[in-house]
């Protein structure tokens, strides 16, 4: 017998989770289905246990500071096994708070793989593919996630994807990270900050495509300084040896040996095993296209997330999946605006930005539209030091209406302001705004308000 349920939610991680709790704060009876950690990506194996690494890589910085402000820090070594420790023990409480949370919700957790057996039945599965139960319900929400996607060369299998690193039990000597994006460069200044050798191989001609071009180069710059051997238009072609001792063999014949290979290539979205044939789900370039209620092709099945391919990042998921609770269960309608997301790569210095990139503005307004305004400098925190990397602010205006269109940043707690700056811009802030705006002295930030016109 099947158990009925007003939503069934397939993933727990940040999109279902959110959903779930909410859709049961408005009376809905809610199961979630969840075939590995309750917690999905974020918690178990990216957003959380990665910017703890970060933090624990950028005590080297401090601790090198420290002296130049008379500490006396003696020798400095690092123990990789404890911090890896450290860090899955602090994942293992947030497993279990996150477990709390859905039932202090009263939403029903179920243990295993849920597979459509038709448009309103969830199979759930163990690993096997062995049927545990069936759950029927009027409204079914696909938040499944994506997982790592490998290059297709000889020897992948033997290169770690993201989800290992946090399953190591201490870091190697030298390894090569494959990938330009932020997961890549984020694990390249984390190992780098713990003393791994890193070489980092990347196909194009810059570092994180999609960010603000300047602001990439200048953490590029910065990562190089610090001692990172980064490789532009550099690809591997396969990967050969044995688990500890590998040797990258790159497109141009050059042998990397290292101890290990991270391929942070790309995400897919994680679509095995579904079944959305049963229930007549569509998909479109390995991805669940919905509209702008979350809703498929099937109007009763919505998804949510990484799986919609749309901006995969955790507040997002979590709001799309608020917002489908609020409209459906809370009578309160309500689409998510997709438009105006501010964005970090925790790399070392911090690379955030909201709006759009010097290149986009003069692309929707034309070179003669937009003004750009800069202030690079070395922050006070380092003037004792007497260290680079000097920071970078920038507010991106276009012409006609004064408006900043974009904000981006690169240096120390870049994410921490931007977060804040994002509330201005997407109010309309114009750069007469921000001149307007008092410096709060001495800060770094304060040369958002008085850089000249
Ligand atoms: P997920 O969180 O991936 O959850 C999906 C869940 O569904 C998983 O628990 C999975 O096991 C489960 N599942 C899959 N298939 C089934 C099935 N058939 N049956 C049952 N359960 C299933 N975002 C940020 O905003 N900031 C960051 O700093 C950041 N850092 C990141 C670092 C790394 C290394 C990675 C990999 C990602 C990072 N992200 C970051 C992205 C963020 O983690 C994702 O955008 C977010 O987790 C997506 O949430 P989701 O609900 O769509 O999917």
């Amino acid at each position: 017998m099947s158990e009925y349920f007003d939503l069934v939610v397939i993933g727990a991680g940040s999109g279902g989770l959110a959903a779930a709790k909410r859709a049961a704060s408005y009376g809905a009876r809610v199961a979630i289905v969840e075939g590995d950690r309750v917690g999905g990506t974020c918690v178990i194996r990216g957003c959380v246990p990665k910017k703890l690494m970060v933090y624990g890589s950028a005590m080297r910085h401090h601790l090198h500071d420290a002296v130049s402000y008379g500490w006396s820090v003696g020798d400095i070594s690092h123990n990789s096994a404890v911090l890896l420790q450290r860090v899955r023990a602090e994942v293992d409480r947030l497993n279990q708070l996150h477990i709390g949370f859905l039932e202090n919700a009263g939403v029903q957790l179920v243990r295993g793989w849920g597979r459509f057996a038709d448009a309103n039945t969830v199979s759930v599965v163990d690993p096997s593919g062995s049927e545990l139960q069936r759950l029927r319900a009027e409204r079914i929400l696909i938040a499944v996630g994506g997982r790592p996607h490998r290059p297709e060369i000889p020897g992948a299998e033997l290169g770690w994807v993201s989800d290992d690193m946090f399953n190591l039990e201490r870091l190697p000597e030298r390894v090569v990270v494959v990938g330009a994006g932020f997961i890549a460069c984020e694990f390249a200044c984390i190992l780098n900050g713990l003393g791994v050798q890193v070489t980092q191989l990347v196909r194009g001609d810059h570092l994180l495509r999609g960010f603000d071009l300047e602001s990439s180069r200048t953490v590029q710059e910065a990562m190089e300084a610090d001692g990172i051997d980064i490789r532009l238009t550099h690809s591997p072609a396969s990967i050969e040896g044995t688990p500890g001792d590998l040797t990258v063999i790159t497109q141009s014949g050059e042998r990397l040996p290292c101890n290990g290979v991270l391929l942070a290539t790309g995400r897919r979205p994680f679509l095995q095993g579904l079944n959305l044939e049963a229930a007549g789900v569509a998909i479109e370039s390995h991805r669940i296209p919905v509209n702008a209620d979350q809703a498929t092709n099937v109007s009763h099945i919505y998804a949510v997330g990484d799986v919609t391919d749309r901006v995969n990042l955790t507040p997002v998921a979590v709001d799309e999946g608020r917002a489908l609770a609020d409209t459906i269960w809370g009578r309160k309608p309500r689409q998510v605006d997709h438009e105006l997301i501010a964005s970090a790569v925790f790399s070392q210095p911090e690379l955030s930005g909201v709006g759009l990139t010097e290149e986009a503005a003069i692309e929707r307004y034309g070179a003669d539209g937009v003004k750009v305004h800069r202030a690079r400098f070395r922050p006070m925190s380092q003037a004792l030091p007497a260290r680079d990397p000097k920071v970078l602010l920038k507010l991106v205006v276009e012409l006609a209406s004064g408006k900043v269109v974009g904000c981006h940043m690169v240096g120390e707690h870049a994410a921490e302001i931007i977060q804040m700056a994002a509330i201005a811009i997407g109010m309309g802030a114009s750069k007469a705004d921000f001149d307007r705006t008092m410096a709060l002295h001495p800060t770094v930030a304060e040369e958002f308000v008085t850089m000249p016109n």
